[in-house]
């Protein structure tokens, strides 16, 4: 990212549940860093896996972020209305030759994909259909090559992370069959639309930023800061469940209770200190102070609990 240019951030919720604990952090820490820097702060609902998008939901979100005193940037951008400009990038992708139609099912991968060399998580894909889809085999998805290079990136707060593509998944997938374009193309191509340059999000998505730094590499788009948030999780480290993670401003978790009480819970989380006095403070104040006085270099890495405010 170019040192002079304006920051333009933004906060990307997933319409598979009311806003949760999690994705109220991340709401407040991609707020105030944006803010922070003078910069925008944009709203994208990330509701491409259609089958897991709840109806009303991103209506919902919208309504509790407007509640707890957000104020966003331009037009809130629907994923799923943005079909044309992710089908673009993938006809660029298969016109530079980097992308192709791959016909392998899983279990034909797993049985090729032995156990040494199974990714984090998923299985390493053996590259079968890389030099053409077999004349037998119905095409199941479009993926990527990728060659055997360390992505390197240094995140605000988790420091220098580096993964090689190839051995922790191999040839990964950019639009299954059935419709549906892959989370990592859709980011990268939205950011880009829409002049993304600071990413803050939650940690579970560390692993995928090497991901999106390589499709922005090769659809040649600008790289942006990355800042991945601790998780909130049990005391006992498990995850949260979804009822005990819905913020609800009714009765919030452990009874934080009020907006000003969750926004000061989630700016604590990030190892901020609001004075106390704004427990009794409208929440747009809480959300000045925090576009004010947020420093990034005091966000703790663990993923902890979230302590719920004292007034
Ligand atoms: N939609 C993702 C989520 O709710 C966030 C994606 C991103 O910030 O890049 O976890």
């Amino acid at each position: 990212m170019q040192n002079n240019q304006p920051v333009i951030g933004r906060f990307a919720p997933s319409p598979t549940g009311p806003l949760h604990l999690g994705s109220l952090v991340t709401a407040v820490g991609s707020y105030a860093m944006a803010r922070r820097l003078g910069g925008r702060w944009l709203l994208r609902v990330e509701d491409l896996d259609l089958p897991r998008v709840i109806p009303g939901i991103a209506d919902d979100m919208l309504r509790t972020l407007e509640s707890l005193g957000f104020q966003w940037d331009g037009e809130v951008v629907y994923q799923s209305r943005r079909l044309d400009a992710y089908q673009a990038a993938l006809e660029q992708l298969i016109r530079q030759g980097i992308a192709y139609p791959c016909g392998c099912s899983r279990a034909e991968i797993a049985l090729i994909a032995s156990a040494p060399h199974k990714g984090d998580g998923g299985l390493v894909y053996p590259g079968l259909c890389r030099d053409g889809l077999a004349s037998e085999k119905a095409e199941r998805a479009v993926r990527v090559k990728v060659y055997d290079e360390m992505i390197s990136f240094q995140d605000c707060v988790m420091g220098r992370y580096s993964q090689a593509l190839s051995a922790s998944c191999g040839d990964f997938v950019i639009q299954r069959a059935d419709g549906p374009f892959a989370y990592h193309l859709a980011v990268v191509v939205d950011d880009a639309a829409s002049g993304v340059n600071q990413v803050v999000r939650g940690a579970d998505l560390l692993s995928s930023t090497p991901h999106q730094i390589y499709l922005q590499k090769i659809l040649g788009y600008p790289a942006p800061t990355y800042c991945h948030l601790p998780l909130v999780v049990n005391p006992d480290g498990t995850k949260l469940s979804k009822r005990d993670n819905a913020v609800s401003l009714a009765a919030g978790p452990s009874s934080a209770g009020s907006g000003a009480g969750l926004l000061l819970a989630a700016l604590r989380f990030l190892g901020q200190s609001p004075p106390d006095q704004l427990g009794n403070a409208p929440c747009r104040e809480i959300l000045d102070w925090a576009a004010a006085n947020f420093d990034c270099t005091l966000v703790p890495r663990r993923s902890a609990p979230l302590e719920p405010a004292h007034k």
